[in-house]
């Protein structure tokens, strides 16, 4: 294993690199986000000219994919705080929660002023799972609204237009859709995440109403929707889900 950076200067820091030779023909560039490695398969013969040539032309695209994942560390970890009595992280921002005096009907809402705090109005004592259910209600309702604009703008590029979609936690997958009933499962977990993830989750299940199956077909129309949709799902793909 050595420092990414001795190959490739302009990468982000803390990479490794390790180089396998195999008996291929081709030089294979692989990323392991979890571990910080990117593993070079490189034909057994090959020369150090086409060596350095493969890792040349290979380098702006590297760059802009390791700095794409950022430096920090594992997304899961943030998300395990994603709420508390004290903070709550809605679109990948970790907005602090206030307590307001209530007057009227318990309630939550994105403080007025700098929409960087969270209000919870609810009287003291108020039972904690009643709470708990104030705030499903509430991230359900971000969730959906965001879902809304992001329809009215994918529905008439793509000329798909799901049944129905419909929001649940689950543990396995972000989304799903069920092409009979042309109808979208969105995961409830993503209204704490980026919006751009939603956008790509989202995107992904209507692609399965124009192509049923994960086929050569159903990336190329991806592509065409969403050039950097490859980024999106090696993010969440390191988001431990059945730890959340
Ligand atoms: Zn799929």
């Amino acid at each position: 294993m050595q420092d990414l950076n001795r190959i490739f200067p302009a990468t982000p820091k803390g990479w490794q690199y390790e180089l396998v030779y195999k008996r291929i023909r081709h030089i294979y560039f692989r990323i392991y986000p979890d571990k910080k490695i990117v593993r070079i398969s490189a034909p057994s013969r090959i020369s150090q000219k086409a060596f350095e040539h493969a890792v040349q032309s290979k380098s702006a695209w590297l760059t802009q994919k390791l700095t794409a994942l950022g430096d920090g560390p594992p997304l899961f970890k943030p998300l395990l705080a994603m709420k508390d009595s004290f903070s709550c992280m809605v679109w990948g921002r970790q907005l602090s929660v206030v307590r307001g005096t209530c007057n009227a009907r318990p309630g939550i809402c994105l403080s007025p002023e700098s929409e960087s705090e969270i209000v919870i109005r609810a009287p003291s004592g108020f039972d904690p799972k009643k709470e708990a259910n104030l705030w499903n209600r509430w991230l359900r309702t971000l969730l959906n609204k965001r879902i809304q604009i992001l329809l009215e703008k994918w529905q008439p590029v793509m000329g798909v237009a799901p049944a129905e979609f419909r929001l649940k936690k689950m543990k396995t997958r972000w989304g799903s859709c069920n092409t009979v009933a042309r109808r979208i499962w969105i995961n409830t977990v993503l209204v704490h995440l980026e919006p751009c993830l939603l956008e790509y989750v989202l995107v992904h299940e209507l692609v399965h109403l124009l192509e049923p199956g994960h086929t050569q077909r159903f990336y190329q129309i991806m592509e065409t929707y969403l050039p950097d949709w490859k980024e999106s799902e090696m993010r969440l793909d390191r988001i431990e889900l059945s730890k959340i």
